[in-house]
């Protein structure tokens, strides 16, 4: 690891190895600033069920799967661009988050990461920054939990109409 007081070096690490999970809101924010509709964007990956995840697992065709970003076909995520995220002001909590993640309490634990080179040791105004979007992130993973836990228990259905049932729940909070 190296040692560096500063913060994200937008190397991409964290762009191109991993899936990136999302939430309706995410979702939303996203199809609202591309102009794209989620099916465009959005896939849903197979969850393991011993994996222990954040995000809720819903039933898409009885499988349990997370809802994550498609990736393009060098496994990179589909809005990476050369120089980085296409989607900068509209990216998904989880990426505006990272390396962090929320605790128990107010503050916010690092992430045991393989992907990220940096030791960071963030500052205000960066550090404020990751505590309220850890905060939002928190707010909206409970919201995505209700919608999974009545999803679920209705049987669930397929990704398409899991993605009309998200729309009408956000409609209907409008
Ligand atoms: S949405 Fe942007 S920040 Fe998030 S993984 Fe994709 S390119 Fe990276
Ligand atoms: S891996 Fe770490 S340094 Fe590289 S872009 Fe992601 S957060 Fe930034």
């Amino acid at each position: 690891m190296k040692n560096s007081p500063m913060s994200c070096i937008r190397c991409g690490n964290c762009c191109t190895r991993f899936a990136v999970c999302v939430t309706p809101s995410d979702i939303e924010r996203v199809s609202k600033f591309t102009g794209k509709k989620p099916f465009e964007f959005v896939g849903v990956l197979e969850e393991a069920p011993q994996r222990e995840r954040t995000e809720p697992a819903i039933l898409i065709n009885n499988t349990y799967s997370v809802l994550v970003l498609r990736r393009k076909p060098d496994n990179k995520c589909k809005f990476y661009g050369g120089s980085g995220c296409t989607i900068y002001s509209a990216r998904p909590m989880l990426c505006r988050c990272y390396p962090f993640t929320f605790g128990n309490g107010e503050g916010i634990i690092e992430v045991c990461s393989r992907a990220c080179n940096v030791v960071w040791e963030p500052k205000d105004p960066e550090l404020s920054n990751y505590k309220t979007n850890c905060g939002t992130y928190k707010v909206e993973l409970r919201a995505y939990k209700e919608l999974a836990t009545k999803w679920n228990s209705n049987g669930g259905g397929t990704f398409s109409e899991f993605l009309e049932f998200i729309s009408r729940s956000q409609n209907k909070s409008i």
